[in-house]
């Protein structure tokens, strides 16, 4: 069974292709289980996002492409949520209420710095690392215990310009992936990060190491934002998986947890 549950259509503004040559694409890669998870509305950095009165065309376009190519791949409607601690109240109550197979959080703010945009990449020279680090984790942390989220996205994603975790760290790691579990969170392997200056995937393999421990369960995503994007670096997340020991992959429908084999 391969699945891929996060990818984005036009309407973020940021990404190019139609969602329908998106799921030619997975269906030509042979994806059994193909997920949009666009960027999800809020009165928040709108030109990264689609309008809230671009929700219903999301959902009826998704819809409509579910049932035109319901024999060939098994379509599935997310939205990918922007959580920022302190600043929960930004979150959406239609989003939280649409009719989606399953919510994905994920941090892409520190208060207002957008770390993972080449736009603000300046900041990075004044940042200290560790402190932000602690920050990021606290936010996934918050993420997971609101219960909002089947999928915590891009777990590692503040490394995007090649910031691994200080080490000192690992502890407040370990504790956030505690958090992901007691909170019945499932975490992608996002491989978005092997087309980023850290070049590996979201999250690393010792993070993932950690995770298979505390028997997290994964899914995989491409986290694709044009075509070629679509099902990109899949082998090398999925075998990364399987050498850690992982045996199974999860989706969602209506926000319920599905569990296949990882072949
Ligand atoms: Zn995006
Ligand atoms: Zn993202």
């Amino acid at each position: 069974m391969r699945v891929d549950l996060h990818n984005h259509t036009p309407l973020c503004h940021h990404a190019s292709g139609t969602p329908e040559q998106y799921l030619q694409k997975a269906i030509e890669l042979g994806i059994n289980i193909y997920g949009f998870s666009c960027h999800a509305p809020m009165a928040f950095d709108p030109e990264y996002r689609m309008a809230l009165s671009e929700l219903p065309e999301y959902m009826s376009t998704i819809k409509s492409l579910r049932e035109r190519y319901d024999e060939q791949i098994d379509v599935r409607i997310g939205l990918e949520v922007d959580f920022i601690k302190g600043k929960e109240e930004l979150i959406e109550s239609a989003v939280l209420e649409a009719k989606v197979d399953y919510l994905i959080g994920s941090v892409h703010f520190l208060n207002e710095w957008g770390f993972d945009n080449p736009e603000f990449i300046g900041r990075y020279k004044h940042a200290d690392m560790t402190q932000c680090w602690s920050e990021y984790l606290d936010s996934i942390a918050a993420m997971a215990q609101s219960g909002l989220f089947q999928i915590i996205g891009h777990f590692d994603l503040l490394k995007v310009f090649d910031n691994p975790p200080p080490s000192a760290l690992l502890p407040k790691l370990r504790t956030t992936l505690e958090s992901i579990k007691d909170n019945a969170c499932v975490l992608e392997i996002n491989s978005a990060g092997l087309r980023k200056p850290c070049a590996e995937q979201y999250p690393s393999r010792e993070i993932l190491q950690i995770a298979k421990k505390l028997e997290i369960p994964i899914t995989f995503s491409s986290d694709a934002h044009s075509i070629e994007q679509v099902g990109a670096g899949y082998e090398i997340c999925r075998d990364l998986a399987l050498s850690l020991g992982y045996t199974h992959i999860c989706a969602f429908k209506d926000k319920e947890r599905e569990t296949f084999a990882l072949t």
